[in-house]
Formats: C-alpha cells, sequence, structure tokens
C-alpha cells in the first residue's frame, strides 16, 4: 500500500499552480514500477507545461519485505532526520534493517546497493578506503551504481565531476572478509561521517 498524497504546489519556472500526487511509501515486493520510478529520478517530480522539471522534497519509505529492509528519505534538514528516526520506532520492528537518508538521491543508492546485493556498511568504508588511496578528499561525494560480476567491478559516480569510475569487486570481498565494524541495530545513519569512524577503527585493529 503506498500512501499518497495531493499537495498544491506552483512551478518556480511560470508560477503555475499543480495539484501534484505524491509517493510516499513504496513496497519493493508490490510494487516493482514504483522502484523503477524512483531509480529513474522519476519519483515525486512535478512536469510543468513550461517544460521545468521540479523535484518534491518529501518524505519517502522503502520497504523490501523480503530482505526486512526499510530506507526513509526525509529531506529538509536536521528536523525531518529526527522525525524520520521518531517514526521509525512505530514502523519498524528493531530487527529489521533500518536506514536513514537525507535526500532521494541518497535512497537511490541505498536500493541499488540492496539490489547489487551488498552490505552498504561495507560499500561505505570502502568509498573511505577509494578515497583515500586516490588521494581525494575523503568528504567527496561517490555514490554507487552498479555492480558488473562477470567483469569483476564495482561502478561509481562522481557526481561533482560527472563522470564515473570503476574499482575491483575483489576489494569489496577483500574488505568484507576482514569483518569491518558493523552497525548497531539503532545506528540509522550510515554514511560517510559513520564510514570514516568504522575506517579509523578498522586501521587501528589492523596495526
Ligand atoms: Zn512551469
Amino acid at each position: 500500500m503506498s500512501i499518497t498524497g495531493t499537495v498544491k504546489v506552483r512551478c518556480p519556472g511560470c508560477n503555475r499552480s499543480h495539484d501534484a500526487a505524491l509517493i510516499q511509501s513504496i513496497n519493493a515486493q508490490t510494487e516493482p514500477a514504483l522502484v523503477d520510478r524512483l531509480l529513474a529520478g522519476e519519483l515525486n517530480v512535478l512536469a510543468c507545461e513550461c517544460g521545468r522539471r521540479t523535484r518534491l522534497e518529501a518524505t519517502v519509505l522503502f520497504h523490501d519485505p523480503e530482505r526486512d529492509y526499510f530506507c526513509q528519505a526525509c529531506p529538509g534538514g536536521e528536523a525531518a532526520m529526527t522525525a524520520g528516526a521518531r517514526a521509525f520506532a512505530t514502523i519498524a520492528a528493531s530487527t529489521a534493517t533500518r536506514r536513514l537518508v537525507p535526500s532521494l538521491n541518497a535512497l537511490v543508492e541505498k536500493v541499488l546497493i540492496l539490489r547489487a546485493d551488498l552490505v552498504d556498511s561495507v560499500v561505505e568504508v570502502l568509498k573511505v578506503i577509494l578515497l583515500a588511496s586516490r588521494g581525494d578528499d575523503i568528504d567527496r561525494v561517490l555514490l554507487f551504481s552498479a555492480i558488473d560480476r562477470e567483469a569483476g567491478h564495482l561502478v561509481w559516480a562522481l557526481p561533482d565531476q560527472q563522470r564515473t569510475l570503476a574499482s575491483a569487486l575483489d576489494g569489496y570481498t577483500k574488505l568484507a572478509a576482514t569483518d569491518p565494524p558493523k552497525p548497531g541495530a539503532d545506528e540509522l545513519q550510515i554514511d560517510r561521517v559513520w564510514a570514516i569512524e568504522a575506517a579509523r577503527k578498522l586501521t587501528e585493529s589492523g596495526s
């Protein structure tokens, strides 16, 4: 069941008023078409007659019952994230995997990681290691985009440079085998901040 609402919005391009439909909940099992829309960047987008496309910022809850996985995208800053964390207490058992992300783009990445059968905490630590090994800024945005098991590599996007880069799948496999720090049941934000701390622990235990 997708919780769908309608909001009155004005196009920022031409100021026309629209009644826009909002999808705020996606069940990956029963609504695969909504997942496709999310991945295509077509979810909650206002497409105006003037040609302007505007992303509608709304909380979206993604649920994959098969994997007992929930991820909430809560755009709107710290207040939205706090509300999202509170909502988790009522929508998901603490035995489920629960993730909180600040944007729909971050939700897309989480879903891609899930579909690739990768573990997001390992992916986040791998990003820190990859950036460090490239001599890059470890705060640089690097997004997982695809896995090619046959070619044996992972594909990443560097949105600020509008390009992609590949890394050996082996790097992920080896890192996963070292049993890197795992998020606790109440750690909802598995992101760069979390990964830098986890990578630090990993280096300390390895030395
Ligand atoms: Zn318009």
